[in-house]
């Protein structure tokens, strides 16, 4: 396509780079930059003959440099586009954070010519998000005790309810402690995301039997539940963990195995053990989760395609806190989905 006829189409090329508002760069095959558009050279207050000595790496933050480059590395060295944000210091010296969208480029004919790169300022939007960040963490906070005292009173009245036999007051007020219990369930979820946020979240490891763990998530499901937990495979090994924790994980991955298959009424726990790893199968036959949803779900705050708002419920949490207390425990979490059907959740765990 040509968009001015009169002049060769490097040329336009490089009208274009020059134009638009995004940081252009390019590499050629030696990994060496060897072109910057006029709005990189404008941020960074230098010559295109400074950037081009690789004097465009000092501008990188010193935190982030060290994994700028092994990022750039080895996308390059395998030909695969990257994404990464970093910190780059603008010419008055301040420190901004960029996205950084990096993508190989061949000939016609399919020979490698290098990379071109694409950096977009997102501070603005970083400082946003840390905003929202700290008014969840704030929220959280202010929320906690006053519903946890809710709750104390609640439980106060409904044992008088009980005891003085109150008609049917006892069974609403029950109600009413069902639901303080979603919201603190709720809260600690969030102030879960604020400890992962700051790094904060300690996990209390122990060696425990992971049948005592199953049989209490049996138990407890066994009296509320509309679906069958259906229980299989070998539980009888050890592992180092913080019980609580994973019973965190389990349990979320159960509630949402529930909540994304309200037509089915089977849930199956399959477990097993090969001496090093243990491997839990959660399975659904729910609506199961798109290819490219899955490639998110994960992401803090990712909510899927199929996750409609009104019979889905939800804040995109639970599967992001699950991941990182599973990664604390050197274990992995995959998920095997296909649209429709349902959704198997595959949790590995090494065992003591
Ligand atoms: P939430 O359920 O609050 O949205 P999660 O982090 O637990 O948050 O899940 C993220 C997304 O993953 C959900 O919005 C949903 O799209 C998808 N998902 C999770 N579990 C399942 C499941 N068992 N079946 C179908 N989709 C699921």
């Amino acid at each position: 396509m040509k968009l001015f006829k009169s002049i060769p189409q490097e040329e336009q090329l490089m009208l274009i780079a020059e134009a638009v508002p995004a940081m252009i760069w390019a590499c050629g095959i030696d990994k060496k930059r060897n072109f910057f558009n006029k709005t990189w050279l404008i941020f960074t207050g230098r010559s295109l003959k400074e950037e081009l000595k690789e004097h465009w790496v000092e501008n990188i933050h010193p935190d982030d440099v060290k994994r700028y480059i092994k990022r750039y590395s080895d996308a390059f060295d395998c030909r695969k586009k990257f994404k990464i944000e970093f910190r780059l210091r603008k010419f008055n010296g301040e420190y901004r954070w960029i996205f950084d969208h990096g993508v190989p480029h061949y000939t016609a004919e399919g020979k490698f010519l290098g990379f071109v790169g694409s950096c977009i300022d997102i501070q603005e939007m970083k400082e946003a998000d840390d905003r929202k960040d700290e008014f969840i963490s704030a929220a959280s906070h202010e929320l906690k005790s006053p519903v946890t005292i809710m709750k104390a009173y609640v439980q106060m009245l409904r044992e008088v309810a009980v005891a003085t036999q109150q008609g049917k007051s006892g069974h609403y007020l029950a109600k009413v402690e069902e639901q303080i219990n979603k919201l603190i369930k709720l809260i600690n979820n969030l102030l879960d995301l604020t400890k992962i946020q700051t790094n904060t979240l300690q996990l209390d490891k122990d060696t425990f039997k992971f049948k005592d763990l199953i049989d209490e998530i049996e138990e407890s499901h066994a009296s509320i539940s509309s679906h069958r937990l259906e229980v299989q495979g070998d539980s009888d090994f050890v592992v180092f963990s913080d019980k609580d924790r994973l019973a965190q994980v389990l349990y979320n991955l159960i509630d949402n195995a529930k909540k994304y298959s309200p037509h089915a009424d089977k849930i199956l726990v399959d477990i097993s053990c090969d001496g090093r790893d243990a491997r839990i199968r959660i399975t659904d036959y729910g609506i199961g989760i798109s290819s490219e949803d899955q490639l998110m779900i994960f992401k803090r705050f990712y909510r899927g395609t199929n996750a409609n708002k009104k019979s889905f419920p939800g804040l995109g949490i639970g599967l992001f806190l699950s991941m990182q207390i599973i990664r604390e425990h050197n274990g992995t979490l995959q998920v095997e989905s296909e649209y429709g059907k349902g959704s198997t959740f595959i949790l590995t765990l090494p065992v003591h």
